[in-house]
């Protein structure tokens, strides 16, 4: 027997629709650095999307299926992209403009981009590549910029304003009922550990994931929340910020170009939201910002932290110094992106919720997980069985894009023979649900047949008074195969600390094999383009010898 309610497909137009009319007063507002901040409500810009809709269908061509890239930041306008598109059957495709030139290129090309909406501070990036993207045929510079820099390039591709081309069009557009299967937008992960692959999210998928973030368990935002998605739009749909917001009208801080600590703090101040999301390296930034140029951020009352682990001290400063409260959350490009999320039991005292908010939180409804040892063994759900965690759910990837026309690729290293998705992150599960991370498969330091977790041994040293940062990578050893080597950033203001003194430091919290012999130190540790530590660069710079 067939249950007897209505089959109405999840779709973006959907969401679109229901915030900018039930929560058509929500806001969206843009820093603009010297300048005013753009506001926007969602019913204006709701319109938007439609009227740019009308731009891309009746203009530019776009029909249903057709790929339209973004090369912008966080903004309002990247906002009504991010509806128009899907809305009209279209396919988004955000481009991660920190992923290196060739790659970048290679990932418009992969992706079968027919036009782009480029951000006025980016012409230059795209000018660049435009030599080797014969197939684009649109160009839409949104915002101040000089277009003769695209012209100059000899391509063939037609630019566009972005406002002269929204200028004069209706404001609503007829959503077409798709199949909410079809593609909504297309993303490709950042490469941290090998070359970029391409995740297709559903109307369906996406429209699933924006539920749950709603949730208590989850983000919990409401209309009564401004959130500040640092998390760039271009990669991962900024953790599905943008979504959620208009599925339950909550107004958006976006802070545009301006992702350096000191605008960060100074957007805070002043607009003041009540809730925002980021990479551990930001919250660092912030944190040491805020340190030497003290400003109110008592808005903020949560933080969401994910990407990669977030060091225990870092939560703890944030929560004795300024009464945020970080709620850990872990998830990638393949699972759109939140698998799971940190809220602890009830019924704790603020001390006994630490082993538990210092976790990567339980796993949402529509994620399921298990752990499977080197011997493909199910693992149990014990807090002590460390094996690769696997996936599977209706926000979770089942394949990669191959490109247009081709049949989805699903490499073996990635999903299992019954389908699950290999996330290559290697934790433990305790009885309750809770995942903790211990490494990515690739960065876990295989010493003489035992692992030693590098992330546990970062934290610890990150929370040395002297240390501002610390990554720890695997280097060959003769004697145990892989050893680790700790490349160490120095806090600033503080007396250099010694080695010696850092390895008696780390010796009191981790059994004496794991301390490192190989110690550097380092200006900075190298970052992907999302901000997480680049351990490929440090393991190459050691190869080279370029770390002694
Ligand atoms: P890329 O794979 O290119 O780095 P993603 O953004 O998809 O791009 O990264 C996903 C990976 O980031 C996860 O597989 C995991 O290794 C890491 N990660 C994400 N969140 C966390 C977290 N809270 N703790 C530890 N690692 C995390």
């Amino acid at each position: 027997m067939f249950g007897t309610m209505q089959d109405v497909p999840l779709l973006v137009s959907r969401i679109l629709t229901h915030g900018s009319t039930i929560h058509a007063t929500s806001r969206i507002t843009t820093w603009a650095g010297e300048g005013p901040p753009r506001r926007r409500t969602f019913a204006e810009s709701g319109a938007r999307a439609a009227q740019l809709a009308h731009a891309l269908h009746d203009d530019l061509g776009i029909t249903e299926g057709g790929v339209v890239g973004t090369l912008m930041w966080n903004n309002a306008e990247h906002v009504e992209v991010y509806f128009a598109v899907p809305a009209m059957g279209a396919v988004l495709h955000t481009l991660n403009l920190r992923l290196p030139p060739d790659q970048l290129g290679w990932v418009i090309d992969h992706g079968a981009d027919r036009v782009i909406l480029v951000d006025g501070s980016l012409v230059p990036l795209l000018a660049r590549l435009l030599p080797a993207l014969p197939r684009l045929e649109h160009l839409v510079v949104v915002g101040p910029g000089d277009t003769t820099a695209l012209t100059a390039t000899g391509t063939r591709a037609a630019v566009h304003h972005y406002e002269e081309l929204l200028a004069g069009r209706p404001t609503a557009y007829h959503w077409p009922e798709l199949d909410e299967r079809t593609a909504a937008a297309l993303c490709y992960t950042s490469g941290t550990t090998a070359e970029p692959k391409g995740v297709a999210y559903s109307h369906r998928s996406i429209y699933l994931h924006c539920m749950q973030i709603g949730s208590a368990e989850s983000m919990a935002l409401t209309p009564a929340d401004t959130t500040l998605p640092v998390v760039p739009m271009f990669h991962v749909n900024a953790w599905g910020i943008p979504h959620a917001s208009f599925m339950s009208g909550v107004s958006m801080l976006l802070p545009d170009r301006f992702l350096q600590p000191g605008p960060l703090a100074e957007m805070i101040a002043t607009e003041r939201p009540s809730h925002a999301a980021a990479v551990p390296t930001i919250w660092q930034g912030l944190l040491a910002e805020l340190a030497e140029r003290p400003r109110d951020i008592s808005s903020l009352t949560r933080v969401t932290i994910g990407g990669s682990a977030c060091p225990p001290a870092l939560m703890r400063a944030f929560e004795e110094r300024h009464g945020v409260e970080v709620r850990h959350a872990w998830g990638m490009t393949e699972t759109s992106p939140l698998g799971t999320l940190c809220t602890v039991p009830p019924g704790l005292t603020p001390e006994d919720e630490w082993p538990y908010r210092i976790t990567q939180g339980r796993f949402s409804a529509g994620v399921e997980p298990r752990l499977v040892g080197p011997d493909g063994a199910i693992l149990p759900w014990d807090g002590e069985s460390a094996g690769e965690l696997e996936v599977r759910g209706p926000w979770i990837a089942g394949a990669y894009h191959a490109g247009v026309g081709a049949e989805p690729e699903r490499p073996e290293d990635r999903f299992s023979p019954d389908g699950w998705l290999r996330t290559g992150d290697i934790g433990v599960i305790s009885p309750d649900g809770y995942l903790t991370l211990t490494d990515r498969a690739k960065d876990v330091i295989k010493s003489g047949g035992e692992w030693i977790s590098s992330v546990a041994l970062e934290n610890h040293l990150m929370a040395h008074p002297g240390v501002a940062e610390a990554a720890v990578v695997a280097v060959p050893d003769d004697t145990w195969g892989e050893r680790p080597l700790a490349a160490v950033v120095p806090a600033q203001g503080s007396e250099p600390v010694g080695y010696p003194e850092l390895r008696a430091f780390l010796g009191e919290r981790v059994p004496r094999w794991q301390l490192p012999e190989r110690w550097t130190t380092v200006a900075a540790v190298p970052k992907t383009s999302v901000g997480k530590f680049d351990k490929k660069v440090l393991r190459a710079g050691y190869a080279k010898g370029e770390l002694d």
